[in-house]
């Protein structure tokens, strides 16, 4: 897999324009592939219909061309690849790695609380496995979801380019997760991990917020027989009180009336720091490349 092409990819959500922290994951995942010679993708992840907003995918793709960050192939819409989402789902439930759930929030809540487990702040429940075959299966209940049964508490080790090793045991921590949702919608998890393989990504350059997925989607791609990529999470650009920037906390468009001191104060956000004055929009690229090897490194 790692004497493949270097890929990269960004694969922005269509909730809301670009702001500072997303800026920051385009053009680290950017900045990556240029290092490397390698291609970059843009692949728009708009399962989620209910929390897109029409038009976004074009205004995304707007403020990348406005900052020169330009994909090596055709944009991917995930909305259009749904095929492929309901193949890995038929593979999955013939090894018996998938199965039906009838658990609501509530019934997951109530299991939870029944093995003294109180919900956290931002942390879902791990699913306590009510529906697992072995345990009956939703049992006469009308099962909507699709979970993973990630099998025995096991740890699972993985490597982060910046963060170093990192451990999870899925199983115990998040539980058998949810691959195809009981509206019908496909999970992230799922989407992503049949689309990086579809498209031969290498290398995957994200935020330091979806660290935590990495575990799940590693054990997604062993099931499927899919090869694992390599990651690198990149530091978070945070707001002035702290918090993590996100479409959900209202972080505001990035303003890009001069691309390059958006780019600029995007890159101080990575930890790249260069003049800026006097340069181009591709010279402060090309200039961030080298900055950005200097930094990050290379991948082994
Ligand atoms: N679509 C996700 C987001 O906008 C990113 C997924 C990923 O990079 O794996 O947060």
């Amino acid at each position: 897999m790692h004497n493949a092409v270097y890929t990269g990819r960004f694969a922005p959500s269509p909730t809301g324009p670009l702001h500072a922290g997303s800026l920051a994951t385009a053009l680290a995942s950017w900045l990556d592939a240029r290092a490397h010679g390698g291609r970059w993708l843009l692949r728009i992840e708009d399962v989620d219909t209910q929390r897109c907003i029409p038009g976004m995918d074009r205004h995304i793709l707007w403020q990348l061309a406005q900052c020169r960050l330009l994909p090596d192939a055709p944009v991917t819409w995930q909305t259009r690849r749904t095929r492929r989402y309901e193949e890995a789902l038929a593979q999955l439930v013939c090894q018996q790695r998938a199965y039906p759930c009838a658990c609501s929030r509530r019934d997951i809540a109530r299991a939870a609380a029944a093995r003294g487990h109180a919900p956290r702040r931002g942390q879902p429940l791990p699913y306590p496995g009510t529906c697992r075959p072995e345990h009956g299966g939703p049992a006469g209940r009308k099962a909507c979801a699709w979970r993973l049964h990630t099998g025995q508490p096991q740890l699972l080790r993985w490597q982060d380019r910046r963060l170093g090793w990192q451990q999870q045991d899925v199983a115990t921590q998040v539980g058998d997760f949810v691959l195809r949702r009981a509206d019908g919608l496909w999970a992230y998890q799922l989407a992503v991990v049949v689309d990086d393989s579809a498209q031969r990504v290498t290398d995957i350059v994200r935020g330091a917020d979806l660290a935590d997925n990495t575990a799940r989607q590693i054990l997604l791609q062993r099931a499927l027989g899919l090869p694992t990529p390599r990651y690198l999470h990149t530091p978070l650009v945070r707001a002035v009180n702290g918090e993590k920037l996100s479409k959900q906390n209202g972080a505001t468009e990035v303003d890009l009336g001069d691309p390059v001191q958006a780019l600029a104060r995007t890159a101080h956000h990575l930890g790249l720091r260069i003049e800026a004055r006097g340069r181009t929009v591709p010279e402060l690229l090309q200039q961030l490349t080298a900055c950005w090897k200097c930094t990050y490194g290379t991948a082994a």
